[in-house]
């Protein structure tokens, strides 16, 4: 007899992908791995050692009673799901009573695919299943896996795309398996210096791909999320397109590959400044268009960005720190609705590149 996913299972795996992408409100990544997270805290001049991790995390997940009008779901590394805050409270029950889900991030990182030009493909399925289940028991209801296309005269090759494709399908069959909703991530970054309809040759490539893929692997897509770039011209293109223009590449991108089943899609920022990544997911919002899915956030950089350098590692900057993020975190929740305009564009780091060159996370 076929393995299937009881009815049960379906309409938990749908609900909980519906509550994520609820108007007004999106997902803060909050799942940087260690050496990422090691960056950050570097360039604030902060030691990268467990408690600062944990200070920092708990800073945002305790930063207002009002944060989970805009969040609903927090994606963490393994290590935050384990802590606690300064009350003894484990982080998992702090973002509950705030009504905000918790996510896990359970990819393990890219590996280099032989024979290309340094494209990659991502790991973490040997043991996925069970990691799952233990999240699951542990309090995640989503989860994260991360994969990478990049843009060069020669890339991605097709290894590349129906590599990610296939392996991103797979993850999101053994999430589902486990009661867990998959956010689906193959992110196009944006090194490079193609233009924007290259950009969005490409991603409709990637997107078309990871579909088939999905569909090939019976993943049940009212359960799922997807989690892509937003169409824009390359970090070292030499003008910056309009957000109407990205707005319309992304719009149209995705009404020709994603699914009208799939309940949402939650854009990652990719090193946009916090203001213009905001500014364009309110334009795609506001864009005419087929748009049958939320359209909403899933920001690491464009969520904390300003709230860590408020911070500095410093107690006393604890408040100002709180209040950047919970700023972006309410831009973010207007973004949703198309009625973002920008008042954000006071604070200085909220208008400054967050670009890294080949970001890992
Ligand atoms: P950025 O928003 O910083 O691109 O990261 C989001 C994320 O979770 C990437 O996997």
């Amino acid at each position: 007899m076929a393995l299937e996913l009881t009815a049960e299972m379906k309409q938990e795996l749908a609900s909980v992908a519906k509550q994520i992408v609820a108007p007004g409100k999106g997902i803060l990544a909050a799942d940087e791995s260690t050496g990422t997270m090691g960056k950050r805290l570097a360039s604030i001049g902060v030691e990268n050692v467990e408690d600062n991790r944990r200070k920092f995390r708990q800073l945002l997940f305790t930063s207002s009673k009002e944060l989970g009008r805009y969040i609903s779901g927090v994606i963490l590394f393994h290590e935050t799901l384990y802590q606690k805050d300064d009350q003894g409270t484990p982080f998992v029950q702090v973002l509950k009573d705030n009504g905000i889900i918790p996510g896990i991030k359970v990819d393990k990182g890219v590996v280099q695919l032989l024979g290309t030009s340094a494209e990659t493909t991502t790991q973490g399925l040997d043991d996925l299943g069970k990691r799952c289940a233990q999240y699951r028991a542990d309090g995640a209801q989503f989860a994260k896996w991360r994969c990478v296309l990049k843009i060069t005269a020669s890339t991605p090759s097709e290894l590349a795309i129906q590599e990610n494709a296939h392996v991103l399908a797979r993850y999101a069959s053994i999430c589902q398996q486990n009661g867990i909703v998959p956010i689906v991530e193959p992110e196009v970054i944006p090194d490079g210096d193609h233009s924007l309809p290259v950009c969005q040759k490409v991603t409709q490539r990637v997107l078309a791909a990871t579909y088939k893929a999905l569909h090939d692997h019976n993943v049940f897509l009212e359960g799922t999320l997807l989690k892509p770039n937003m169409v824009t011209e390359g970090a070292s293109y030499q003008t910056k397109a309009l957000p109407a223009e990205v707005a319309k590449a992304t719009v149209v991108t995705l009404a020709r590959t994603v699914p009208a089943a799939v309940p949402g899609i939650v854009f990652l920022s990719g090193g946009q400044s916090e203001e213009r990544a905001s500014i364009n997911l309110s334009a795609i919002n506001s864009c005419p268009g087929t748009k049958p899915w939320a359209l909403s956030f899933s920001f690491g950089r464009a969520l904390q960005a300003s709230a860590l350098k408020a911070w500095q590692g410093k107690v006393e900057n604890t408040a100002s720190s709180q209040e950047e993020f919970l700023k972006r975190a309410k831009a973010n929740g207007s973004a949703t609705l198309g009625k973002y305009a920008g008042e954000g564009a006071d604070s200085a780091a909220a208008s400054q590149s967050l670009f890294v060159s080949n970001h890992v996370y």
